[in-house]
């Protein structure tokens, strides 16, 4: 583990994911936003793994708010995802949120389980949030989900600061 500053972690992590994500698909039109407190304390974590967890999650928002047919049905919402983070006391949040879909209430209890995925076949391996569940469980804190159909979806990693 070593003293990290989330807001560069997370600054790097949503500009590595928008970039690959709009050079790989010429179709792409998303944005993306971010809204960091400045005065975030530095985090004692495993980066590397906390940026795995910081990918998985954005990659998620990017694709969810990029459904074609939920951008048919709602032609004026441009697709956003944004990354806000905060102070809580002695430790500290993380938010990924996007404007998309949202997650229906009898599939929000099995995101969480390895393999689960409503992806097209070859499209995603339903480890993602299994794999960030456990990363941020290993570091003393918790990941929630906060979505309804219809009006987008805020993950939320919440971290002790560990000093
Ligand atoms: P994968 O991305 O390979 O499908 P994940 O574990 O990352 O696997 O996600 C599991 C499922 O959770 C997704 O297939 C999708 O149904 C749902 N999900 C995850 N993030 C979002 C999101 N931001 N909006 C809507 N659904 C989501
Ligand atoms: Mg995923």
């Amino acid at each position: 583990k070593e003293l990290t500053d989330v807001n560069e972690l997370a600054d790097e992590f949503l500009r590595l994911s928008y970039h690959g994500l709009r050079a790989k698909d010429k179709s792409f039109n998303a944005d993306f936003k971010m809204d960091f407190d400045a005065s975030l304390p530095k985090v004692n974590i495993v980066s590397q793994d906390i940026g795995r967890v910081l990918l998985n999650l954005i990659n998620n928002a990017f694709y969810a708010c990029g459904n074609s047919e939920y951008r048919i049905k709602n032609p004026e919402l441009k697709p956003t995802v944004t990354v806000s983070t905060k102070k809580l006391g002695k430790k500290i949040q993380i938010t990924v949120s996007d404007n998309g879909p949202g997650i229906p209430e009898d599939i929000k209890e099995k995101i969480f389980q390895p393999f689960f995925t409503t992806k097209p076949t070859g499209q995603g391996t339903g480890l993602g949030l299994s794999l960030s569940y456990d990363i941020v469980k290993a570091h003393g804190g918790e990941l929630n989900v906060e979505s309804a159909a219809g009006r987008g979806t805020h993950f939320v990693i919440t971290l002790p600061t560990g000093h």
